[in-house]
């Protein structure tokens, strides 16, 4: 893969902007370089841009290097810089998995750009072949998302592989909910694949979707074409404090991924019970899909409880399916009850 034949030509010769904060480091006692307001320490400061602290800590946590990391307001912002910096408007496309997260699509439309929808299986597998038959020298990048939002399952990791050996541009590998399926990421190999981006966010497990911290791992050469083209300051100093104090206290983390893991195998047994329920999909997720019979009226009934679902029965290969996000045991106790009352 060559990177530079994939950018965009204007990204390619871009200059980026060079802030106050990029051109000096190091120690100083008085800094009158940036235009800010000397009171109301430490807000009154620009953030790090490229949050050194933090990225140093996250390095260690998932065992890749800095230099490995970008850090955006969430995983939309490196989805969103991915199709800006390798997607020529009006010319270029992107290949999806369907069903899957729609903001791929959305982020393709906003930057007009094509989106080629390959379908999974009817048991929700990707088929490697099929996908890479659907791509051709217009198609800079494939997105794929394991576990997969809203099926849940994870994508077997040999038809990953497969699409990122095969395809000659880039591959985003989609996270957002690994920490749910031990064992099955993709990031200890990240090395070995030169086209791979994979993105993980602060949103779920961490329980941290309030302040917008999204991951994105990839070789240094990728990584440099999000620093290049980011907003300067794209992620303020209470995310990156609040970030550090979570890293600090992960044993938290850790005990809540345990809990929501068995009550996502409670919910998938207890739920099979009720007989308007048809098939609990397998999960990997910190959600699960249940098809049942008449999905849209068992949606509305659960609302009347003041319990809130997705239904998701508009969705590809997803007819009379309602996504059930894990909550706490009580919350999943008052979804079970109010399904009780439905018998
Ligand atoms: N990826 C997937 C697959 C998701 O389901 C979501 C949120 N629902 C996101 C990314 C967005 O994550 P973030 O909060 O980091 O923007």
């Amino acid at each position: 893969m060559n990177l530079d034949n994939l950018l965009r030509k204007n990204i390619k010769t871009l200059q980026p902007y060079s802030s106050a904060r990029d051109e000096y480091t190091g120690e100083a006692m008085v800094f009158l370089d940036a235009n800010e307001n000397p009171f109301n320490y430490p807000y009154n400061r620009y953030p790090d841009p490229l949050q050194r602290e933090l990225k140093e800590k996250i390095a260690r946590l998932k065992g890749v290097t800095p230099e490995q990391i970008f850090l955006g307001n969430g995983s939309d912002e490196p989805i969103d810089l991915l199709i800006r910096a390798f997607c020529e408007p009006g010319e270029d496309a992107l290949a999806i998995i369907d069903p899957t997260y729609g903001m791929y699509q959305v982020a393709a439309g906003v930057n007009n750009v094509n989106v080629k929808k390959i379908s999974l299986t009817e048991s929700f597998e990707l088929d490697a072949r099929e996908l890479l038959k659907n791509t051709d020298e217009k198609t800079k990048l494939v997105f794929l998302c394991s576990p997969n939002n809203p099926t849940g399952n994870c994508l077997d990791k040999n038809a990953i592989q497969e699409v990122i050996q095969n395809f000659p541009g880039i591959v985003v590998l989609d996270e957002a909910y690994i920490d749910f399926a031990p064992g099955k990421s993709l990031l200890p190999q990240l090395k070995e694949f030169p086209n791979l981006v994979i993105l993980q966010t602060f949103s779920k497990a961490w329980g941290m979707a309030g302040i917008r911290l999204g991951m994105a791992f990839a070789s240094p050469e990728i990584i440099s074409v999000f620093n290049k083209i980011k907003y300067p300051y794209n992620l303020n100093i209470l995310t990156q404090q609040k970030a550090l104090e979570l890293i600090e206290n992960k044993k938290q983390t850790e005990k809540w991924i345990k809990l929501l893991i068995a009550e996502r195998e409670k919910m998938t047994k207890l739920l099979q019970d009720f007989p308007f329920v048809e098939h609990i999909y397998p999960s990997d997720a910190n959600f699960i899909l249940v098809k049942m019979h008449d999905a849209r009226g068992v949606y509305e009934y659960l609302k009347e409880k003041g319990v809130i679902v997705r239904d998701r029965s508009k969705v590809h290969l997803c007819a009379e399916s309602l996504r059930i996000t894990i909550g706490t045991s009580e919350e999943n106790g008052q979804l079970l009850l109010a399904l009780k009352e439905l018998i």
